[in-house]
């Protein structure tokens, strides 16, 4: 099939026309086995947690889109981490990126570390200063660009670069992007990993995970795990998620411009202390992701100033959903301290910045005056006076 874009790659790429009989969206093939001619004799698939058509279909997609070699679907972005962490040996040592999800840390400082598989937190902001922080037992980089919550920036490129003199994996984690507007293996990573319950599925209705890598022999190492791991993506929830890429393009355009317009507001807003968005001109990491990135994403982080109350604010917001996660087409909100990063220790979020006044806000697709007048209502609220 020719094209050159990406909005028609979202919604024809991978295996988008079902062979056998020309349906035009991708059957689910909601079987566990598969019939075999004689022994030995496969008609492509044999087991689903080995491979399944649907799973395939989606595999090819994500693959296409972020420009690897292969991809991988599985029950959680959580799940895809962990099968992606599972390349490393014991006595290795990950480099992970100052604020990565809570859960990152929490599968590499409560489960990796189980087999003497180690994490050091590197400012991979600063190239220098993570270059200091490669010991000989460090094999690999996690980056997260936007890192979650406070959105700052890393410089993919360069960090890869060092990276890959000193031998080491390198590893982002796409999920606030997408490859719709910033593909790391482009820019030099190896391998992109995607909880693909946020922008990918989009629509806040299913959990997964995507992981796309950059050459045969990581495809096959990988292939070997996730079949060994099992924690595969079911057939039905794989044909939910390439129904929601179809969409992404439009769903984020509108998002963007969304997150731009409640960046401004609450840039301009008096009663705003702090507001952390890549996209926003005086963004410490704005530079460097206006060179890796198409715009500054979705995702907002920000601090009300010391006479509002944060817990007013929250019971106070009525069409912005106070709840985990992000990327759905409707407008969510999350503290971070207590929420999403909980699992961090105190002291961590302290020296890296996340306040237990940091609001996080995932801007949905509704109206904008709907969303803006939504946080003009709940910041008069939460005033003490
Ligand atoms: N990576 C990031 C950046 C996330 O925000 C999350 C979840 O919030 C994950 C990974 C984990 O994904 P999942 O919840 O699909 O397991």
């Amino acid at each position: 099939m020719s094209y050159n874009n990406i909005e028609t790659a979202l919604i024809h790429g991978g295996i988008s026309i079902d062979e056998r009989t020309g349906a035009v969206n991708v059957p689910i093939y909601q079987t566990s086995t598969f019939k075999q001619d004689g022994l030995g004799k496969m008609r492509g698939y044999e087991y689903s947690r080995t491979g399944n058509p649907t799973r395939e279909a989606l595999e090819a997609l994500i693959a296409e889109l972020e420009g690897g070699h292969a991809g991988f679907a599985f029950a959680s972005g959580l799940a895809a981490e962990t099968a992606v962490l599972s390349l490393l040996n014991t006595g290795d040592r990950v480099l992970i990126s100052s604020n990565v999800y809570g859960g990152t840390f929490r599968l590499l400082s409560k489960i990796f570390n189980h087999f003497d598989i180690n994490y050091t937190i590197s400012d991979t902001e600063d190239p220098e200063a993570f270059e200091k922080d490669i010991t000989p037992d460090v094999k690999a980089v996690l980056i997260e660009s936007p890192a979650n919550p406070l959105m700052t920036i890393t410089d993919i490129r360069a960090i890869s670069e060092i990276a890959h003199k000193h031998g080491l994996l390198v590893i982002v984690d796409n999920t606030f992007m997408t490859p719709y507007l910033q593909r790391p293996l482009e820019l030099g990573a190896d391998i992109v990993i995607h909880s693909a319950t946020k922008y990918l599925g989009g629509h806040s209705d299913v959990v997964a995970g995507l992981a796309v890598v950059k050459t045969q022999e990581l495809a096959e190492k990988l292939a070997f795990i996730q079949n060994s791991t099992g924690g595969v993506l079911p057939p039905f929830d794989s044909f939910l998620l390439i129904r929601g890429i179809k969409t992404l393009g439009v769903r984020l355009d509108r998002h963007v411009a969304n997150a731009e317009a409640a960046a401004k507001y609450l840039t301009e807003h008096q009663a705003v202390k702090s507001v952390h968005y890549p996209g926003l001109p005086t963004d410490k990491g704005y530079e460097v992701n206006k060179r890796q990135a198409k715009n500054g994403g979705v995702m907002i982080s920000f601090e009300l100033k010391d006479n509002y109350d944060i817990n007013t604010f929250f019971e106070s917001l009525e069409l912005i959903t106070l709840a985990e996660s992000l990327g759905g087409v409707e407008s969510l909100v999350c503290h971070p301290s207590s929420m999403t990063h909980a699992s961090i220790p105190e002291e961590i979020r302290k020296k890296v910045g996340i306040t237990d006044g940091l609001i996080r806000l995932s801007i949905g697709i509704e109206n904008i005056d709907d969303i803006l007048n939504d946080l003009e209502h709940a910041i008069a609220k939460s005033e003490v006076k």
